[in-house]
């Protein structure tokens, strides 16, 4: 059975960056009938907060990605210590001393040797008692994983072949002096616990990925399918990576955008594929295939996302937007006349009765000086309200033959007049809604 998780640390809230693994890994269970964890990589004490555990709970409810399972690193550190000792016993464990100062040293030797700054395995090459008295005299190492020196590959779902040569690449820490566990060893244990059989994430942990590898052989576990996804770019190319905590999907949802509109851009955005509006879950699911998307960088513009909203809301019914017709007060037999008319000219759900006013109380009048009379003598050929629907082509036709004024020069300045704004819903649905006769001010 197909088992995805998408493992967020709980140190800040979901980004669009974030929000391409959720949906990925979301996605490939789902198409499968399989298992979607929610798993939080809370190791670091200091930075996990238990508001960000909720607030990504809220985001990833908002979008609709139901998990199944929910999961969380804190409540299993006796688990990856079990797998510390076991890495130990196998002699793929060791401590060492050296301080960030002196490893810092170590890098810039080695670059200026032009070699790669690969950890030189010193701690491995102590005595008993050199090690013995680094002890005493610095008390705990850290721990790292000794890498076997030799190719890693794997066929990656987005990457195709890759082979990472071991020996470029660090033994990597595993515990901190401290005591604490790093996600790459507690990454290794959950996987292989939770069974899970597909791993997709962000291609800056290709190098992790090389590494988790040899840990899961190591602990006997199976080795889940991996794919990185490219990093998201800002629209003319530049590096997202600063930015992308002003791209929180709560700032999305505050700006009115719609989680369909999200959803169909991301489930598409840096594949073969074209990016198509969809209007459910189950069909973005059709038609995805990780296999299509690509590694090179991919552009991501939130304004994309606005359009995409409007077209989102278009295909909404008045009741879908109850609530905020009630909050501006349209009587609810007006509901769907009101709404058939307005939607065109809405951005987000939350502007559903912005027009309501506008016809309830009549617009503030947006006149030209040179349109005064003749605004004035239309209105005065213009019985009261109610209105019908042949109400405004009838008007207008009586103020066309009476003024002789045609097209452009007849209609804006009427519409000006009535709604106050250039651009908005058809005048002929406008006017039964009108709840006030237009005037002059
Ligand atoms: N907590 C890790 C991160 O957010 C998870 C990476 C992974 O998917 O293994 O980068």
């Amino acid at each position: 059975m197909t088992v995805t998780r998408f493992a967020p640390s709980p140190t800040g809230y979901l980004h669009v960056g974030n929000l391409r693994t959720a949906l990925f890994n979301w996605i490939i269970a789902r198409k499968s009938g399989g298992t979607f964890i929610l798993r939080l990589d809370d190791t670091d004490p200091d930075r996990s907060k238990q508001e960000y555990v909720d607030a990504i709970r809220e985001d990833l409810e908002w979008l609709g990605l139901t998990w199944d399972r929910e999961e969380r690193q804190s409540d299993r550190l006796d688990r990856y210590q079990g797998a510390a000792e076991k890495l130990r016993e196998m002699g793929r464990f060791y401590e060492a001393w050296e301080t960030p100062t002196e490893l810092d040293l170590k890098r810039k030797k080695q670059l200026n040797m032009g070699r790669p700054p690969v950890y030189d395995r010193a701690a491995l090459a102590l005595s008993d008692s050199e090690k013995a008295a680094l002890k005493a005299e610095r008390g705990d190492g850290v721990w790292r994983f000794k890498l076997d020196l030799e190719r890693i590959d794997w066929t990656d779902g987005i990457l195709g072949d890759v082979s990472i040569d071991a020996a470029s690449v660090s033994d990597p820490v595993l515990i901190r002096q401290d005591g604490q566990v790093l996600y790459t060893l507690a990454s290794v244990v959950d996987d292989i616990e939770m069974g899970v059989t597909h791993v997709v994430r962000g291609s800056d942990h290709v190098t992790n990925t090389a590494t988790q590898v040899q840990m899961i052989r190591a602990l006997g576990g199976e080795v889940p399918e991996f794919a990185h996804h490219s990093l998201l770019t800002g629209p003319t190319g530049e590096a997202l990576s600063k930015r992308l905590g002003t791209l929180a999907l709560r700032d999305f949802r505050e700006r009115g955008i719609e989680p369909m509109a999200v959803l169909s851009l991301m489930a598409r955005l840096g594949s073969s594929d074209p990016v198509e509006l969809r209007d459910s879950h189950a069909a973005l699911i059709e038609g995805f295939d990780i296999n299509r998307f690509g590694s090179a960088p991919t552009k991501f513009d939130v304004e994309d996302l606005v359009p995409m909203t409007a077209r989102v809301v278009q295909g909404l019914d008045a009741s879908d937007v109850g609530d905020a017709l009630d909050v501006a007060g349209v009587p609810p037999a007006l509901r769907a006349s009101y709404w058939s008319a307005v939607k065109g000219n809405i951005a987000t759900r939350a502007e559903a009765g912005s027009w309501w006013p506008v016809f309830a109380n009549g617009a503030a009048p947006q006149v030209e000086d040179e349109d005064r009379a003749f605004v004035s003598e239309a209105f005065d050929m213009l019985g009261e309200p109610p209105y019908a629907p042949d109400t405004w082509s009838t008007w207008t036709s009586a103020v066309k033959e009476k003024t002789g004024r045609k097209g452009r020069g007849l209609f804006m300045p009427l519409r000006l007049a009535v709604t106050g704004q250039a651009r908005g819903p058809e005048m002929a649905d406008v006017m039964p809604l009108l709840q006030t006769k237009p005037s002059l001010g």
